[in-house]
C-alpha cells in the first residue's frame, strides 16, 4: 500500500493531524547544522552504552542484568533479590523527580536528546530509511510517479530492513533479562527449546517495527504521557526551542517587510512531528533543535544573526527578566537530594547477608528423658553474586547441649538455606529461661563475616 504524502497543513490544530482529524504522514527533510550534529554523537554514544552494557561485567557479574525468572537483578556492582524489591521505589520515584527537574530547566532536553524513542527514530530507522529511499524532495517526486517498480523495491528493500533492525534491537532487549551468553546460545537453537523467549523476542520485535514503520511520531504527540505533561512541569522560565516573534514578525519575502522571517517554511518541512514552531510553544515539539539548525542556515546564507529560533525561555523570547533560581526548582532540589540520600542510606545499611532464626512448628519446647529440647531452623540469605559457605556454631550456657547437622554450608549466590539447631539442657539444672547465641561465621572471611542471633532458651522446673 503506498503511502499517502501531505505537505504540512500550516493551520491544522496539530502537526501530524489535518483539519478532518486524519493522520497525515510526515517526511520530513534532511537537517545539518551545530546541533544536528551534536545529536548524531549523543545518539552514538547512547546506543553504544546501551548495547554494551550487557557485556559489560562488574564485580564478576554484568553492569546491568535483570535476571526475572531466577529473582536476580545486577545494577553496576550492586547484586539485589526479590526481597529488595521496596528499593524499586526510590528507583522510580528519583527518575521521575529526575525528570521534572530537567524539564523544570531543560524542557524537552530529555524528549529531544535521550529518549530511547528519539534515539532510534532519529539515530537508526530513520537515517536507513534516507539512505534506502532518499531525502524528502526525492520520496516526494517517487510518490508523484505513480509508484514505478524501483520505488515498490526500494520500499520493500526498507521494510526488510526494518525487521531486521527491529530483530536486532529485540535481542540486545533479551539480553538485558536472560544474559548475553543466554541469548547467544538461544540463537543457536531451535526456538521450541525456549518459547517463551522467542514469544517475546517475536512481540518487541513487532512492536518496534510496527512503532518504527507507522506510529513514529504519535508515540509523543499522542501517548507518551510525559509529552502530555508538559503543561504543567513548564514554566516560562523553563529552556524550550522557541521563535523569537518580536525579530521574525512581521514575516515575509527578503525585501519586503521588517521581520527576519522570510517566510520560507523550512522550519516546518524539518520538524519530525510536523508542527510550525512560529505559532509559539506546543505540546508536539519534542525540542529536537531540528528547527534551529534549518533556520540558522536560512539566516547564515541572508547574512543575518542566527538565533530567530533558539533555545531560550518563554521570557527570554519576550524580552522579559530570566530566572534559572525558582521555587520549582528549589523544591525539585530539596526533593531529589532527599530522595538520593534516602536511597544511598538504605542501600548502604542493606548487607549482604541476612539471618533469622524462629522456632520450628508446634511448642516452644518438649521435655523428654529428663531433658529440654528447643528446636529452631537458622534462615540464611546470601545476597552476593556469587556463593559463600558458612560454618554454623551455638554459644550458651555451659549446660546447654547444640546439636547442629549441618554444620557448614554452602549458600548459592541470592539464594538460601535453612540450617535445623537442636538445643538440649537436663531438666534438673534448669533454673530459668537462658540467652543463646547462633552464629554463622562465612568461611574464609578475614576479618570474620560474622552473623549472629541471639534467642532464648525456653523451659520449666520440673
Ligand atoms: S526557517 Fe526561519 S526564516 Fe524560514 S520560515 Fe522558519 S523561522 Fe522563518
Ligand atoms: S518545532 Fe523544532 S524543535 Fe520542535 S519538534 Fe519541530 S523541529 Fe523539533
Amino acid at each position: 500500500m503506498p503511502e499517502r504524502v501531505h505537505l504540512p497543513v500550516v493551520s491544522s490544530a496539530a502537526g501530524s493531524i489535518d483539519a478532518q482529524g486524519h493522520r497525515r504522514r510526515i517526511i520530513p527533510a534532511d537537517v545539518s547544522g551545530r546541533f544536528a550534529r551534536l545529536r548524531t554523537l549523543t545518539f552514538a554514544l547512547l546506543i553504544g552504552l546501551w548495547i554494551a552494557l550487557p557485556w559489560i561485567k562488574v564485580k564478576g557479574a554484568p553492569a546491568v542484568l535483570l535476571d526475572v525468572e531466577a529473582r536476580r537483578f545486577f545494577l553496576f556492582g550492586l547484586t539485589f533479590n526479590a526481597q529488595d524489591a521496596w528499593l524499586c521505589f526510590f528507583l522510580v520515584s528519583g527518575a521521575a523527580f529526575s525528570l521534572f527537574y530537567v524539564t523544570a530547566l531543560l524542557g524537552r532536553g530529555w524528549c529531544g536528546w535521550a529518549c530511547p524513542q528519539t534515539v532510534f527514530l532519529e539515530g537508526v530507522f530513520r537515517r536507513v530509511e534516507r539512505l534506502i529511499e532518499g531525502s524528502r524532495e526525492h520520496r516526494l517526486r517517487d510518490q508523484r510517479s505513480n509508484h514505478g517498480v524501483r520505488v515498490a523495491l526500494r520500499s520493500v528493500l526498507k521494510h526488510v530492513a526494518f525487521i531486521i533492525l527491529a530483530l536486532g534491537v529485540a535481542h540486545i532487549v533479551l539480553s538485558y533479562f536472560v544474559s548475553i551468553p543466554k541469548v547467544w546460545a538461544m540463537v543457536h537453537k531451535s526456538p521450541l527449546d525456549h518459547l517463551e523467549a522467542f514469544g517475546w523476542v517475536v512481540f518487541i520485535t513487532a512492536a518496534l517495527y510496527g512503532n518504527f514503520v507507522w506510529f513514529r511520531e504519535q508515540m509523543c504527540v499522542v501517548l507518551c504521557p510525559y509529552g502530555r505533561m508538559q503543561s504543567v512541569l513548564l514554566d516560562d522560565d523553563s529552556l524550550i526551542v522557541g521563535y523569537d516573534e518580536k525579530r521574525g514578525e512581521p514575516r515575509g519575502k527578503k525585501g519586503t517587510t521588517t521581520g527576519d522571517c522570510v517566510d520560507c517554511n523550512r522550519c516546518v518541512v524539518v520538524c519530525p512531528t510536523g508542527i510550525d514552531i512560529r505559532r509559539g510553544l506546543q505540546l508536539d515539539c519534542i525540542a529536537c533543535t531540528a528547527c534551529i539548525d534549518a533556520c540558522d542556515d536560512v539566516m547564515d546564507r541572508l547574512k543575518r544573526p542566527r538565533g530567530l529560533i533558539r533555545y531560550d525561555s518563554q521570557n527570554g523570547l519576550a524580552k522579559k527578566p530570566k530566572r534559572v533560581l525558582r521555587p520549582r526548582v528549589y523544591l525539585y532540589t530539596v526533593m531529589m537530594l532527599v530522595g538520593a540520600t534516602v536511597l544511598t542510606l538504605s542501600i548502604r545499611k542493606r548487607t549482604d547477608f541476612e539471618m533469622n532464626v524462629r522456632r520450628l512448628q508446634g511448642a516452644p519446647y518438649t521435655v523428654e528423658n529428663g531433658e529440654i529440647r528447643n528446636a529452631v531452623d537458622v534462615h540464611l540469605v546470601n545476597k552476593r553474586g556469587e556463593a559463600a559457605a558458612f560454618d554454623f556454631s551455638v554459644e550458651g550456657p555451659p549446660n546447654v547441649t547444640a546439636m547442629i547437622p549441618v554444620q557448614h554450608a554452602l549458600v548459592p549466590s541470592l539464594g538460601n538455606v535453612h540450617v535445623p539447631v537442636f538445643l538440649t539442657m537436663p531438666t534438673d539444672t534448669y533454673t530459668g529461661d537462658a540467652p543463646v547465641k547462633v552464629k554463622a561465621v562465612r568461611t574464609g572471611s578475614n576479618p570474620p563475616d560474622e552473623l549472629a542471633v541471639t534467642l532464648t532458651f525456653l523451659g520449666a522446673k520440673k
